[in-house]
């Protein structure tokens, strides 16, 4: 039977969901039916979707943490990024990190509950010293953490390059397709839609866990949306984050608002028909697109990002625990614990880490000169987030000013 848009009636999406638990792939056309619903019956679509999210993953949260490597500075002119060439957004700039302070950092998050630590550098591409850094830093967080999986961001990969990070003890590697490869000139001249496509296949090839997913509120359309969430799928990768843009001050898309909280429940859900047992993680932008609903979006995405993102500042990690926590949900790895009891553990092991400011990796002179608040991007190569002060619940992104390259603790 084929089902054309806005054909799908909310007594369907169940039937549907079933469908696809027995093997039915999601269709195009189906996908634009499921992006077309109204408000008024996108909770029983997500309630649908919900189904293949509970077969799959139970109940279980994963948690990310991001540790921001290396902070603007890119000569790419992605143009919905923070850290792009001629990027006005008043982010914190930095070059790599201490391999110390890149551990420092990480073990933050993994107190909190982190079960992948995210390795993110912001660039086109690494150089193979670039990765023999990267590799030490994996190294040494593997040696301390050997349980905790361990992401690399690093842009576009050369030959042999996803071989030296798996040797080094990489499980993943992310690299966003971020949009659609017909919309992909318009957001960016400076690389290409194949690159990415090709470094996600290269990673993948050397044995590590592709990773890759989609800025979202681009200006794309929903055949758009619906080509590359195809695209994702046909790539096989095993997690898909999907960002919602955070339209910084400074960039060419500041001032794009094209997303509802409900729009972005849909896009999850469509996400997790067509992919139904993928890692579905929402990623930068979830507070200021999902607002109140994000804990609704957790009965689709089965993972999300804890504390602050690249560049911008992310909701109170304690919030999101708590968030988890009433919604029923529990921390992947930390099964029987209380999340609560987390927040309290991350809240002490934040206490530690406050740091002087020569101990705070090598920002110092090149970093955030204080004054805050301009917002900044929706993330690079994956990932994204906002800054100063609080960064929730606030409409426009806030500028990271703590964490990675700074000297004050971060929201881990
Ligand atoms: S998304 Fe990555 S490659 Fe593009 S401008 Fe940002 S840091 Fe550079």
């Amino acid at each position: 039977m084929s089902i054309s848009t806005h054909q799908i009636g909310t007594a369907d999406f169940t039937e549907l969901a079933i469908r696809i638990a027995d093997g039915h792939q999601l269709t195009e056309a189906e996908a634009l039916g499921l992006l077309a619903t109204p408000d008024a019956d996108t909770t029983r679509l997500v309630n649908a979707a919900g189904l293949l999210r509970r077969k799959h993953f139970g109940n279980t949260v994963k948690v990310n943490y991001l540790v921001n490597l290396k902070s603007g500075l890119c000569p790419e002119d992605c143009t919905y990024c923070s850290q792009r060439l001629g990027s006005k957004a008043e982010i914190l700039k930095y070059t790599w990190l201490k391999p110390e302070e890149a551990v420092h950092q990480a073990g933050l998050g993994i107190a909190g509950g982190a079960s992948r630590v995210c390795m993110v550098a912001s660039g086109k591409g690494p150089t193979d010293r670039d990765v023999d850094r990267v590799a030490t830093m994996i190294g040494a967080l593997k040696e301390d953490h050997p349980e905790v999986e361990v992401c690399a961001c690093l842009g576009i990969l050369k030959q042999g390059q996803a071989q030296r990070l798996k040797e080094a003890g990489a499980d993943a590697y992310n690299h966003n397709l971020n949009t659609a490869e017909s919309l992909y000139p318009e957001i960016c001249s400076t690389h290409s839609f194949d690159e990415r496509v090709s470094t996600v296949q290269q990673s993948q090839a050397a044995g590590l866990s592709p990773c890759s997913g989609l800025i979202v509120g681009l200006g794309e359309t929903p055949e758009q949306l619906v080509e590359a969430i195809f695209a994702l799928r046909a790539l096989d990768a095993d997690s898909i984050p999907v960002n919602f843009l955070m339209p910084f001050d400074g960039t060419p898309l500041e001032g794009t608002w094209n997303l509802t909280p409900l729009a972005c429940l849909r896009i999850l859900a469509v996400v997790r028909m067509a992919c139904p047992d993928k890692e579905l993680r929402m990623a930068g932008g979830r507070e200021m697109h999902l607002r109140s609903l994000q804990a609704t979006a957790l009965e689709v995405a089965n993972s999300l990002f804890l504390g602050d993102y690249l560049t911008s500042e992310g909701q109170d990690a304690k919030a999101d625990l708590a968030m988890i926590a009433d919604a029923g949900f529990v921390v992947l790895g930390q099964q029987g614990k209380d999340p609560m009891q987390l927040a309290a553990e991350l809240s002490e092991a934040a206490g530690h880490a406050a740091r002087q400011p020569s101990d705070a990796g090598n920002a110092g002179s090149s970093g955030c000169a204080g004054s805050c608040c301009s917002p900044a991007d929706s993330s690079p190569c994956g990932s994204s987030a906002p800054s100063c002060g609080s960064g929730n619940g606030s409409a426009e992104p806030v500028l990271r000013r703590r964490g990675a390259g700074t000297a004050q603790s971060p929201n881990a």
